[in-house]
């Protein structure tokens, strides 16, 4: 088995490499994490139910239906496990999340990807591919690394396309940064075939915390759920969901001071003559003419101490992705960017 692809980056230090928010979570949060800290010789809640009691608020959903995990990963890993095994396939898109594939190695299916056109998901070509054996459609929306969307009736479009027997799951890491519209597909869950993914550590500024939920049929929920680590989420950490998700403000003054910033960005590189495909989160794709200019830029980057992503894992090896960091990293970074397309390289 391949080991999953981690970024060769320095430890403990906010890099242009991980989609991390460079802005700390909600102080409400903060507050939360230290006051559960000093019963740390108490198990945590199995149920997460102060967490699921605010999730299911603020997004009006029912407790029953939600999941919590240790990342959104555990939830992904772990309905890929349900849903799919030996002599299944899961379907994925040609520049999906690569973790995809460590999950359906665990499970023992296989991994098959569909055509994305324009650094896009193309329905069409999920709907094309998608057999017989596809117990499995996954669909990182907004794309990671490609930083596109779909719009929710595109969406609903591939669910009435796939028979009821192939579980949908839609990742949306993203999605906050991708504005509210996009929440109308957290709906999906309650046809027993769709499943919807979140996390805590993008928008919400707790990737430390290992914090994510998804959204099953009430039904399907329990039987996932027996595949999960009982005791998967330290009290910490749902102290602090619970808080950062009812401070509803603090994330999205986070994440439009991350969308201006993205596109003050995005504006120069295309003054510069780049054609980054439109990003709809907190980082962008970079294609260069060739791997040779993404590499040169990358080394340039980094001898300056920012850590752009590579995307060789990906088959993007002419691209770079950038995570929108802070302010004066950005400027450098928009910087290097111009004078690399002055030289004509
Ligand atoms: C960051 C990210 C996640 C979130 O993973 P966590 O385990 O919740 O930290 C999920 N999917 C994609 C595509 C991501 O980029």
């Amino acid at each position: 088995m391949a080991p999953y692809p981690l970024a060769n980056l320095p430890r403990g230090v906010l890099t242009l490499a991980q989609n991390e928010n460079p802005m700390p979570p909600s102080p409400a949060a903060v507050e939360a994490g230290r006051a559960a800290v000093t019963s740390a010789n108490i198990y945590p809640d199995p149920d997460w139910q102060a967490m699921r009691a605010a999730i299911a608020e603020v997004h009006g959903l029912d407790a029953e239906s939600i999941l919590c995990g240790a990342g959104s990963m555990e939830i992904i890993d772990c309905v890929v496990r349900a849903y799919a095994g030996p002599g299944d396939t899961v379907l994925g898109t040609q520049y999906g999340y690569l973790f995809l594939s460590t999950a359906c190695q665990r499970a023992g299916a296989r991994h098959e990807m569909a055509p994305e056109r324009d650094y896009k998901v193309s329905v069409d070509a999920l709907l094309e591919a998608a057999g017989p054996d596809t117990r499995i459609v996954f669909v990182c929306n907004p794309g990671n690394p490609t930083g596109t969307a779909l719009d929710a009736d595109e969406m609903t479009r591939l669910r009435e396309g796939l028979p009821a027997c192939t579980m949908l799951v839609v990742d949306q890491a993203y999605t906050e940064y991708a504005g509210p519209e996009h929440d109308s597909l957290l709906a999906l869950a309650e046809r027993g075939d769709s499943v919807v993914t979140r996390t805590f550590s993008k928008a919400y500024g707790m990737a430390g915390m290992r914090v994510g939920w998804g959204v099953l049929s009430a039904d399907a929920a329990q039987h996932v759920r027996k595949l999960l680590n009982p005791n998967n989420l330290s009290s910490v950490s749902q102290a602090m969901a619970e808080a950062a998700i009812r401070d509803q403000e603090h994330m999205r003054r986070a994440v439009a001071e991350t969308v201006a910033a993205r596109d003050r960005f995005v504006s120069r590189l295309e003054a510069a003559g780049y054609v980054p495909p439109k990003s709809s989160t907190n980082f962008v794709l970079v294609p260069f003419a060739d791997s040779a200019a993404a590499k040169s830029v990358e080394s340039t980057m980094r001898e300056e101490g920012m850590h752009p992503r590579n995307m060789t894992g990906y088959g993007l090896d002419h691209c770079l992705r950038i995570t929108v960091g802070l302010a004066y990293t950005m400027e450098r970074t928009a910087e290097i960017l111009e004078e690399h397309a002055e030289s004509g390289a």
